[in-house]
C-alpha cells in the first residue's frame, strides 16, 4: 500500500533497524521505545489488523509468534519475560494500520492491561 509507512519500511524506503527478516515477515525496533527491548514483527504483506485476516494466514500469524519466542531468546529477555502486544483498531490504541506485533521486554512491566 503506498501511503503505508510499514510498507514503505518493508520495501526499504524507509530506513529501520531490521533485526529479522525472511520472505514474509520483517521485525526491526520500535522508532519510540517504551522499554529496553521494543521490537515491531510485520508481515509483508498489507494486512489491516486482525480483523482483516482469515484461515489462510493463519500459518503467517504463528510464524509472527514464533519469530517473537526467538528474538526474544537472541536478546535475552526470554527466562525473565517479556510482552506481546497487537493493537487493533482505534479503540484498541492502533496508530500504523498494518498488522503489527509489539515485543517488548528488558525492564519489569506494569500489571495494567487497559
Ligand atoms: P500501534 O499503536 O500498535 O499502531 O504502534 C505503532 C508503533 O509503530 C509505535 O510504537 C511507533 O513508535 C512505531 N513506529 C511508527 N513509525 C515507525 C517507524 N518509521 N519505525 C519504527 N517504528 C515506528
Ligand atoms: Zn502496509
Amino acid at each position: 500500500m503506498v501511503d503505508c509507512v510499514f510498507c514503505r519500511i518493508v520495501k526499504k524506503e524507509i530506513p529501520s533497524t531490521v533485526v529479522y527478516e525472511d520472505d514474509d515477515i520483517i521485525a526491526f525496533n520500535d522508532i519510540n521505545p517504551v522499554a529496553p527491548v521494543h521490537i515491531l514483527i510485520v508481515p509483508k504483506t498489507h494486512l489491516k489488523n486482525l480483523s482483516d485476516v482469515s484461515e489462510e494466514h493463519a500459518p503467517l500469524l504463528g510464524k509472527m509468534l514464533l519469530v517473537a519466542s526467538k528474538l526474544a531468546e537472541e536478546k535475552g529477555i526470554s527466562e525473565k519475560g517479556f510482552r506481546t502486544v497487537i493493537n487493533n483498531g482505534p479503540e484498541g490504541g492502533q496508530i500504523v494500520m498494518h498488522l503489527h506485533m509489539h515485543l517488548i521486554g528488558g525492564k519489569q512491566l506494569g500489571h495494567k492491561m487497559g
